[in-house]
């Protein structure tokens, strides 16, 4: 039998409501407009349409959008001063910078200047560390969505095996921490380009996480049959058929994939919008914080 295909717009959209009544309803009790800056650096056409979506999705919840757009020549310290004008502002409540950077722009630093209370993406080290040791912090915004999408689909982390591929900061890490948390209760394998004979490993899981950003890395004899698959990769694989000559598709080989796994998500519509679901959530929990109102 076919997998069951979630619906990650369906459930973004069902997030992303709940937020706009909780921004609704924090102007109304503390008239405050939750706030979001979004600085995008550069014209990197993935990027832009990250931006956009983002950008588009914050006018629907109802909150302010700071965005800045800057040049690719733009210099770090100039970067670093736009970061420190808006810690400093409090009427903006979230800071995000958009990644990747050009190369003469040192990430971290960047990451790091973000003042931990308005870092909605959840990348700064205290919100990574208070992660790891599950104290109250920002939630990277793909790994929180991969779990409210297993949660609102009623797919068991309890007791799961639960194996990903893909170790980044922002993704397979943060993610392995999160399911290994005791409200989730998984066993966590996490796999990368190191991983001796990876089909015998993704055979154990329960759940399978690709993260990897290959399309395509994860075939069907690599799946248990009956395993929850949640594909995160996005990747542009040229299409002389698209306008935009590339389409848009996964780390899963999704047809094989979906006769043999029990639940898949698809690509695009699956993890995308729960991204930025979540980043709408991070944004309105840093405005209810601001002000000591009680949402979160
Ligand atoms: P990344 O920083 O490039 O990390 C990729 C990870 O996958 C690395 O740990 C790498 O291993 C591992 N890997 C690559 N090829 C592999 C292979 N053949 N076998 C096993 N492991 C392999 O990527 P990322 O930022 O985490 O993003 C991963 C994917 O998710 C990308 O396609 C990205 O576009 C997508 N993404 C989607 C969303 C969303 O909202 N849907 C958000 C963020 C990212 P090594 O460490 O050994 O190199």
């Amino acid at each position: 039998m076919s997998a069951v295909i979630i619906d990650g717009a369906k459930i973004a959209g069902q997030v992303k409501e709940r937020v706009a009544q909780g921004v609704a309803d924090l102007n109304k009790t503390k008239g405050v407009r939750a706030c979001l800056a979004v600085i995008l650096v550069g014209d990197d056409p993935a990027s832009i349409s990250y931006v956009s979506g983002k950008t588009k999705a914050l006018a629907e919840a109802g909150m302010a959008d700071r965005s800045i757009r800057l040049p690719a020549t733009v210099s770090q310290e100039e970067l670093l001063d736009r970061i420190s004008v808006l810690n400093a502002d409090d009427s903006v409540h979230g800071i995000l910078v958009q990644l990747p950077l050009p190369e003469h722009i040192d990430s971290r630093k960047v990451v790091q200047a973000i003042h931990p209370k308005k870092d909605v993406d959840g990348f700064h080290p205290v919100n990574l560390g208070n992660l790891v040791i599950g104290s109250r912090s920002f939630l990277p915004c793909t790994p929180h969505g991969v779990l409210k999408l297993l949660r609102e689909t009623g797919i068991r982390t309890d007791g799961a095996r639960a194996v990903i591929v893909g170790r980044s900061n922002i993704v397979g890490k943060p993610l392995a921490i999160l399911l290994a948390r005791r409200d989730c209760n998984a066993t966590v394998t996490i796999c990368h380009t190191g991983t001796r004979d990876l089909p015998a490993v993704t055979r154990e899981a329960d759940i399978l996480i690709a993260a990897a950003g290959r399309p395509g890395v994860i075939t069907a004899d690599m799946v248990k049959p009956g395993a929850a698959v949640i594909d995160v990769g996005v990747n542009r694989v040229p299409d002389a058929s698209k306008k935009s000559g590339f389409r848009l598709t996964g780390d899963v080989d999704f047809e094989a994939v979906k006769e043999v796994a029990s639940f898949i998500t698809p690509v695009p519509k699956g993890v995308g919008p729960m991204t930025i679901a979540m980043l709408m959530h991070n944004t309105l929990e840093a405005a209810c914080l601001s002000c000591g109102y009680g949402l979160f």
